[in-house]
């Protein structure tokens, strides 16, 4: 399976980029993961737009959800062109019924995930870990009965985390603040956090992602590395991890 990253930055997009989105792909099959600001047009890059499969969200924040309705249109466009006349299925969670519902729309179709789900989609299965965060929030680990890959998605350091994503062959960690910040306040994590996260959780590399928008952004990496010694690489548009 491969994984791209489209957008990586917490908040809101730098200029010409975006919010978190990542591509997740084997055997043809196209799962877009989170659709933030400015993921529809960044993703063009890389796929069709209509050529994907299915969509899974981690929770409602705007910087995880702002390009939904603008991908909505886009199939509601291909459709009345007759380039397709498939329906769209976006998975996201059904513990917030405005964030849910906005979901279903002419050409696509809103799919609630429980906690304790554990949903194929295509090649993949998807489980769900509730995190910390000041809205219902899911990491989300997928296997494809080889390699296993977990995404915090937005989550102050737990320890039902570093159970969730034990022995993951990658970890892709939000990281919104630097070592000595008060990342759990605002429902995040520190550098140094993502770092212990993946060591206690013994994975095999990390990403950091979910960047801010301040200081250098290398010593999230110098920092996250005074506790992890597997390989640690900081995001970007078009970054991928292939297994
Ligand atoms: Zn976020
Ligand atoms: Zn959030």
């Amino acid at each position: 399976m491969k994984w791209t990253v489209i957008g990586y930055w917490g908040a809101y997009p730098e200029k010409g980029e975006a919010t978190s989105a990542y591509l997740l792909e084997q055997d043809g099959f196209q799962c877009l993961i989170d659709c933030g600001s400015g993921a529809l047009s960044r993703l063009q890059r890389f796929v069709d737009v209509k050529g994907l499969d299915a969509v899974v969200l981690s929770h409602y924040h705007q910087d995880h959800i702002a390009d939904i309705g603008v991908l909505q249109y886009s199939w509601l466009v291909q459709n009345s062109l007759h380039r397709t006349n498939d329906k769209l299925t976006i998975y996201g969670h059904g513990e917030d019924e405005t964030g849910f519902s906005a979901l279903t729309h002419q050409f696509t179709e809103g799919i609630a995930y429980q906690y304790d789900d554990t949903l194929e989609i295509g090649p993949f299965q998807f489980t769900f870990q509730r995190t910390t965060h000041p809205v219902p929030c899911f990491a989300i680990r997928i296997s494809n009965g080889k390699q296993e890959i977990v995404y915090t998605a937005d989550s102050s350091f737990d320890q039902k985390l570093v159970r969730f994503s034990s022995d993951a062959d990658l970890l892709i960690s939000e990281c919104s603040f630097y070592h000595g910040q008060d990342a759990a306040k605002a429902g995040h994590m520190t550098s140094a956090q993502c770092g212990r996260l993946a060591a206690s959780a013994n994975v095999k590399q990390l990403l950091l992602t979910h960047l801010p928008h301040f200081g250098d952004r290398q010593d999230l990496v110098t920092e996250a590395r005074q506790q992890f010694e597997g390989s640690i690489q900081l995001a970007y548009e078009g970054w991928t991890w292939q297994g």
